[in-house]
């Protein structure tokens, strides 16, 4: 391809909503621009690297069995009231009528139409196994579209779906896709790891993300470097945590006692009155959930993972409640709640880290009124219904919950890809049953596996850039060469590069590698410039210079080293410095 018959545009400026390195990059480098939030056009050279990633998702996804076929991006609501997801699913999910004033939806994601397909198809156990996948662009009405294609609201998903007789064929598919995402994200040269996902309100056995590790990216993991234990924040269990220094049963007296604590609404200001740990007073948050006020009690010290929480206690939803939501639920004000004399209609959840602690410290429900020397068993489960459960956040340097000495440590990564056991959930209120061997009724045990195109790309760009630009792994490169020719209008030197971009067309194209003929009439620093913010992985320079040193130069974007290689070693030496890459 010769730029100068090509759409590749760069910029100086990122646009001021680009907050993150990737966003810029792509942006500058003219792969992609903003039509709307959240809705991008891939420029051509952003689409080019699209299509190289989708050709290795392709390709695993074949390897791995599963078969592609398309389904339509417009969906009847019908199918997702079967499912239960029409209103379940919230307002990220652009409905719409058409003129009939029929309901329809523009596909987040496809369970209920693949479900809808084999549940018509599929009538016998000898049909199945079978994944089937698509490649094909979603809408997502995200509440904070952001950092470009990596949480846009338009985007393009790999996602396929497997459908089993029983658990042990699940688990034979959902390893075969783990398989095949673990090879895709080695094909791209990215650095990545797989972690525990949490299973959110559909259930499901297992779950796992695949995250590449970045700074930027929106997903916590907590790991352990001693066994290999991971899951995202959201999930993470944590080890025994050691009890607070003065956890003593200094529960004296019958009862608790009351002291005032004037205008101390945190834990902080309460235990520097009281003069105690932090993880001895206890902190209780009333939250409003779809089926009333909820009260969680947690160590001071921590914070309440809420999607633990939610997973706990159900519904959609759930949002801390009000001032006056408080003041009606406990008698107190908020910041002064606790778990002894909390009405009856509040259901209570404790932290099981909080279990050892007796005689601890908590609101008195009423205003400027801390409890002290408190028991859950005789102030608390004596009058009350009360709930163990684990809803803590992990913290860096809390103990793994897997092996004895191990510590978490927390980092950030991009969630590219979610695979999911989803067990019988959609087969059965969709009613996709199959004939088993013995004649009788079942439903199908199904899974999801889904990647995202745009967020894998913008991640790389995360992975991989310097301050001049992009650094694109070998796979995933718009172009994996770039010849410059620096002075065209010289004749010698247009010929030579002319000369050199046949050859290198035509011994690269066999390896899947591509080149772009920079003969465009701009200066060699514009022409440098661009080469390093589109990021081509190797870089051939053909000038008069050049020419008078015995041939071209041939340049690394990864580590900058630069040869003078003769003109016909050319296309043998770039063949051979991408081999090593891939
Ligand atoms: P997140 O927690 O980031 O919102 P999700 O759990 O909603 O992700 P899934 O439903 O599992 O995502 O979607 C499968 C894959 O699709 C994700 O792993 C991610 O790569 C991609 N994806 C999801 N939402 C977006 C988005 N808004 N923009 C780009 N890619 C997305
Ligand atoms: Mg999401």
């Amino acid at each position: 391809m010769r730029w100068s018959n090509y759409y590749l545009m760069t910029a100086r400026e990122a646009p001021r909503d680009a907050e993150v390195v990737s966003h810029q990059l792509m942006a500058r480098a003219g792969l992609v621009r903003r039509l709307a939030a959240g809705i991008y056009t891939m420029q051509p050279a952003g689409w080019r690297t699209m299509r190289k990633l989708m050709a290795i998702v392709r390709r695993e996804m074949e390897r791995a069995g599963a078969v592609e076929l398309s389904m339509p991006a417009i969906q009847p609501a019908e199918l997702w009231e079967e499912s239960g997801r029409w209103f379940k699913y919230g307002a990220e999910l652009l409905r719409m009528e058409d003129r009939h004033g029929r309901r329809f939806c523009f596909g987040p994601t496809h369970e209920e139409v693949i479900t809808d397909l084999v549940r018509r198809d599929v009538k016998s156990y000898r049909q199945m196994p079978l994944n089937l996948f698509q490649i094909q662009t979603k809408f997502r009405d995200e509440i904070r579209p952001r950092f470009g294609l990596m949480r846009g609201r338009e985007f393009i998903m790999k996602d396929a779906y497997s459908f089993d007789t029983d658990e042990e064929g699940l688990d034979r598919s959902y390893q075969a896709m783990y398989g095949a995402y673990s090879r895709i994200f080695e094909a791209c040269g990215l650095e990545y790891s797989v972690v525990e996902a949490d299973q959110g309100a559909i259930g499901g056995s297992s779950s796992h993300e695949f995250m590449v590790l970045a700074d930027t990216g929106e997903s916590a993991v907590a790991s352990c470097a001693a066994c290999g234990y991971g899951a995202n924040v959201e999930r993470a269990e944590i080890g025994d945590l050691p009890r607070p220094a003065a956890a003593g049963d200094s529960a004296d007296g019958d009862e608790p006692r009351r002291v005032s604590t004037p205008g101390a609404t945190t834990v902080a200001e309460v235990a520097g009155m009281l003069e105690v740990d932090r993880a001895l007073v206890i902190k209780t948050l009333i939250y409003e959930t779809d089926d009333g006020l909820a009260a969680v009690a947690i160590r001071g010290d921590r914070e309440v993972n809420e999607v633990k929480l939610l997973n706990v206690l159900g519904g959609l939803g759930l949002r801390l409640a009000s001032a006056e939501q408080v003041a009606e639920a406990t008698g107190g004000s908020l910041g002064f709640s606790g778990p002894v004399g909390l009405s009856a209609d509040v259901r209570l959840v404790a932290d099981e880290s909080v279990r050892s602690l007796n005689g601890f410290v908590c609101g008195a429900n009423a205003g400027d009124e801390h409890l002290v020397s408190v028991r859950w068993d005789r102030d608390v489960a004596s009058v009350r219904p009360l709930e163990w459960v684990d809803v803590m956040t992990a913290e860096a340097s809390d103990p793994c919950p897997r092996c004895s000495g191990g510590v978490l440590r927390i980092s950030r990564g991009i969630e590219v890809g979610h695979i999911f056991k989803l067990g019988t959930a959609y087969s059965e209120s969709m009613n996709c049953t199959f004939t088993d061997e013995q004649g009788r009724q079942r439903p199908a045990e199904m899974g999801c596996y889904g990647l995202g195109i745009g967020r894998t790309a913008a991640a790389a760009i995360e992975q991989g850039h310097d301050d001049d630009g992009i650094v694109w792994p070998v796979p995933l490169a718009p172009f994996t060469v770039v010849l410059s020719s620096l002075d065209p209008g010289d004749e010698a030197v247009r010929s030579a590069a002319d000369g050199l971009y046949q050859e290198l067309e035509a011994a690269l194209a066999p390896g899947g590698f591509d080149v772009l003929y920079d003969d465009r009439r701009e200066r060699p620093g514009v022409k440098f410039k661009d080469a390093d913010l589109v990021g081509f992985p190797v870089r051939v320079v053909v000038g008069a210079r050049s020419l008078r040193a015995g041939g071209a130069e041939v340049s690394s974007r990864q580590d900058g080293g630069r040869e003078v290689v003769p003109l016909d070693e050319v296309s043998d030496f770039v063949l051979g410095r991408l081999r090593q890459h891939v």
